[in-house]
């Protein structure tokens, strides 16, 4: 896929040139293009904004993951264009539609572990635990909910 950058991508391809997650991993295996934001008939965020949003989220998602212990993170959505956050029954303002929006999971450690770790290091987000996976985001202020 093209990026607003113009720089061209595949899905196995690392979103910084040594990360552990990929541009697959972000955009739904390339299926989901990145896109102005417009809410309301704001434009809130642009695409080439949303791009930057997903290269700082997947250092921030690296540290996490050397934090855990350095396993595997397995990513169940990130970018959400605004027609699909809606679809999936996502929030108005859901950081996902940014692009600094992450749901995972982890094998190797528990939610309860999870918890212990982000609730000491996730200060400048939001952090969920839900049932079956975490959601972390990268809002630019500390959020739980
Ligand atoms: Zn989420």
């Amino acid at each position: 896929m093209i990026l607003p950058s113009g720089n061209i991508v595949t899905r196995s391809m690392p979103i910084y040139p040594s990360s552990h997650f990929t541009w697959g991993e972000a955009t739904k295996n390339c299926t989901r293009h990145l896109q102005d934001l417009v809410i309301n008939d704001r434009l809130i965020a642009t695409a080439k904004q949303i791009e930057k949003n997903i290269v700082m989220t997947a250092m921030a998602m690296d540290e996490y993951r050397e934090i855990l212990g350095n396993r595997p993170i397995r990513v169940t959505s990130w970018y959400r264009p605004a027609h699909i956050n809606a679809r999936v029954g996502g929030s108005k303002y859901s950081r996902h539609q940014y692009g600094d929006a992450v749901d995972w999971k982890s094998d190797y450690l528990s939610p309860r572990q999870i918890k212990k770790i982000l609730e000491a290091n996730h200060h400048g987000g939001g952090y969920k635990a839900y049932y079956g996976f975490t959601h972390t985001d990268w809002r630019g202020e500390r959020a739980r909910w």
